[in-house]
């Protein structure tokens, strides 16, 4: 397969190209047998015409098993789309134009920490602390391996295991130490390979923050599992060494205060400092963003968990550039970019009761006594607070406000739910998941070839079929090329699937994060009236039938489509029919006020979120 750039990928193959109705019906129609690629072959070419649909459980359709430049796929033929590294994607549709308030958080959001180093030295931060406190000194041998761990896995206290679940808690991979768990060791632990997510016994490593400790919990389980010295108790709920016994609950107790107290009263953070071009991105577009959301009339915000002192010295290496806004415009402090900054927001409890308001000194970076109650000016900087008050304070409905997080559940998940926020989540790892995605395609092909093979082995068979087609060796190269595409995004898989089964992190982005993108400089290539539309999320019954496939049903049906007629009536008629018997009553009839719901006249089904009220009342009044 030649090498060719994502940018040139995603020219020639963009997502959800639309099918020509010939294209769909012949594969539609094929019964199976016909793979798009084998039969859309013109010049030797394999051409990719048909969409690739979002589906809840994915079949990897549609990729062609070669790729080659082929001048024919333009964007006026398959809908313009930004180039890949630039998109922001959409769960639910969103209008910037209905944003009056674009809210930042600051870690790993506007400040995007460099991996693996930062991941790295937080890690040995934390190996620090836990030799300190008694760990052995063997474990300072260990090294931070960024192909091992994935965000969103479950560490289950119990067992020690790290778990990848779906979104129910159905488990997908389960490790031990180092160990990967057979199907039958996992049923053995977990009875119908399931867990409840049950906060007494789960932690969730929802951050990017919580990379290092992942790695470190295998790291530990490991060496105690494996140490000659140390053994497993009967229950598998820890280790013994002679008389001491350690449970997972208490090792995993003990990273967890070694990584916040690394984090709170340890060095990370002044480490950080001292060395900024090595830990933190930078990129001149950020003044030009923040900048032009500003001039599009809109207000924009910081609201972060960090402290001043700290978000001070990160803000201002971040804008740290001889010019302004713009090439030719002076360097200005961070905080002019910003109309409202509050720091220990402490969320997500700001979303909740929060805490007291306050007021920062800029100055010394200690709080002002007593609780802020006034409006909140554009040039201080506030501590701590209450979404209420907040929104209060700068007359924002929840729906007027983009909140843009890289914390699913702190920032995410609990604005949304609590507040009505719209949401944009950062996912970093969207760079490195879409860079598999579209450098392994000749595996997702390979996959697809082998659907098109099980296929043909059921063909023509029925009920009475007696012979048993011998479907192994597919099964086994279904299983190995599913492995080689998981062990693409590294040892724990994808962040958002494993096989074609979607993770837990997937369901809450898909359920909370309007929109995502791997940075939130992406903003600066959407123009402020942009409308954000989400693609159809496909059911399989939807994703694997053409709507042109042919399907004539055997025993007659009611229709359930209201139209202009219903029967040999027309549905105006039926109405009119309905008002008269209405005026009856005055002599003596018995009347119902409606005799049936009449036909919907205006639109309905709100299946679209982000229709302003002016919209909404516009379609009213012309109904
Ligand atoms: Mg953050």
């Amino acid at each position: 397969m030649p090498e060719i750039s994502q940018d040139v990928f995603e020219s020639l193959y963009p997502p959800n190209p639309p099918a020509t109705v010939e294209e769909l019906r012949e594969r539609a129609n094929s019964g199976g047998q016909k793979s798009l690629l084998k039969n859309k072959k013109s010049n030797s070419t394999p051409v990719p015409k048909s969409p690739r649909p979002r589906t809840s459980s994915v079949t990897f359709s549609y990729i062609p098993d070669e790729i080659f430049l082929d001048e024919s796929f333009t964007h006026e033929q398959y809908g313009y789309k930004r180039e890949l590294g630039h998109r922001i994607f959409v769960n639910r549709s969103l209008h910037l134009e209905n944003i009056k308030f674009y809210g930042f958080d600051m870690d790993y959001t506007l400040a995007e920490y460099k991996s693996p180093q930062y991941e790295q030295l937080g890690f040995n931060l934390v190996k620090e602390r836990l030799v300190s406190l008694g760990y052995p000194k063997e474990i300072l041998l260990f090294e931070y391996d960024p192909s091992f761990p994935v965000r969103g896995l479950w560490f289950d206290t119990l067992y020690g295991n790290l778990l990848k679940v779906d979104a129910y808690g159905n488990i997908l991979v389960c490790v031990h130490g180092f160990e990967f768990l057979k199907h039958s060791q996992v049923y053995e632990l977990y009875p119908n390979k399931f867990l409840q997510l049950d906060e007494s016994r789960v932690y969730v490593l929802n951050t990017l923050f919580n990379l290092p400790e992942t790695y470190l919990l295998a790291c530990l389980v490991d060496f105690f599992t494996n140490s000659p010295q140390y053994s497993g108790n009967e229950d598998s709920t820890g280790i013994k060494c002679g008389e001491l016994f350690m449970s997972y609950r208490s090792i995993f107790q003990d990273v967890r205060g070694a990584v916040d107290w690394v984090h709170i009263q340890g060095d990370l953070k002044s480490k950080t400092i001292e060395n900024l071009d090595e830990y933190v991105k930078k990129d001149p577009r950020l003044p030009t963003v923040l900048s032009r959301i500003r001039e599009s009339g809109a207000k924009v915000f910081l609201l972060t968990n960090s402290d001043y002192r700290f978000t001070d010295k990160i803000m201002t290496f971040l804008f740290d550039f001889p010019h302004g806004a713009k090439s030719d415009e002076p360097h200005r402090d961070w905080k002019t970019y910003f109309d409202i900054i509050v720091v220990d927001a402490r969320k997500p409890l700001f979303f909740g009761e929060g805490t007291i308001l306050r007021q920062v000194d800029t100055k010394t970076g200690a709080l002002k006594v007593g609780s802020h109650i006034g409006p909140l000016q554009s040039n201080q900087v506030y501590s701590g607070g209450s979404c209420d008050v907040f929104t209060t304070l700068i007359g924002a409905k929840g729906k007027d406000v983009l909140y843009i997080g890289d914390h699913i559940f702190g920032d995410i998940l609990k604005s949304k739910k609590i507040r009505g926020w719209r949401t944009f989540l950062i996912v970093p790892e969207l760079v490195q998941e879409l860079h598999v995605w579209t450098d392994k395609c000749q595996l997702f092909a390979e996959l697809q070839n082998l659907d098109v093979t099980l296929g043909d082995l059921y063909k023509n068979l029925d009920s009475s079929a007696k012979e048993k087609p011998d479907i192994s060796k597919v099964r086994t190269s279904i299983r190995d090329v599913t492995h080689k595409m998981d062990l693409s995004y590294g040892m724990m898989g994808s962040l958002f699937r494993s096989g074609s089964r979607q993770t837990f992190f997937s369901s809450q982005v898909v359920r909370y994060a309007d929109l995502y993108a791997a940075t939130i400089l992406n903003l600066i290539y959407y123009p402020f009236s942009y409308m954000f539309r989400a693609p159809a999320m496909l059911l399989p019954h939807e994703s694997t039938v053409a709507h042109e496939q042919r399907f004539i049903m055997d025993a007659p049906m009611i229709s359930r489509t209201r139209s202009r007629t219903l029967g040999t009536l027309n549905v105006d008629t039926l109405e009119e029919i309905a008002t008269v018997n209405n005026t009856n009553d005055k002599e003596g009839n018995i009347s119902v006020p409606h005799t049936r719901p009449e036909t919907p006249r205006s639109v309905t089904h709100t299946h679209d979120e982000d229709y302003s009220d002016e919209d909404s009342d516009d379609n009213k009044k012309q109904h």
